[in-house]
């Protein structure tokens, strides 16, 4: 079973594109491009960190930190390379994990973490995940259907 967060199915909590949020630092509407979609990394009762996969074979391009968006990743898919390039952001990465590793698949790359930021906005904890094809950001849902990974739109059954 193809996965991200290894989780049997994929909960997306906001979708890619436009989007509307209620901003609770200045209490008003905020319009927003939203360049990737979010996976649940919470279970409903208490809140351990989720193992975050590799999907497929990867090479890992980037390794960042980030005060805002904690710690990332960025790496180019080798099985699917038309798809170019995945970022993980709030992914606490494995130690020793470094820039030009090939990871294969459902090895774990790093462990879902929450920042201060998504503390102070109150954003429920997630993976946010971003796919670059051709130097411009794609839904990364094309990639999910692709890999038949198995999601579910929050809300909806
Ligand atoms: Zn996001």
């Amino acid at each position: 079973m193809n996965k991200i967060v290894d989780r049997k199915v994929q909960v997306i909590t906001s979708k890619y594109g436009l989007r509307k949020r209620w901003n609770k630092i200045f209490k008003k509407f905020i319009t927003e491009f939203h360049k990737g979609i979010d996976l649940r990394t919470w279970n409903l009762h208490f809140y351990t960190p989720q193992n975050i996969l590799a999907p497929e074979k990867i090479e890992i391009i980037d390794i960042w930190n980030n005060e805002k968006w904690g710690q990332g990743v960025s790496f180019k898919f080798l099985d699917n390379a038309k798809f170019g390039v995945g970022v993980y952001r709030h992914t606490k990465v494995i130690h020793g994990l470094e820039v030009g590793q090939v990871i294969e698949k459902d090895m774990v790359i790093g462990k879902s973490m929450v920042t201060k930021y998504m503390k102070l906005i109150k954003a429920s904890h997630h993976l946010h995940f971003e796919i670059w094809t051709g130097g411009r950001t794609t839904n990364p849902v094309l990639y999910l259907d692709h890999m038949k990974i198995k999601k579910k739109i929050k809300g909806k059954k």
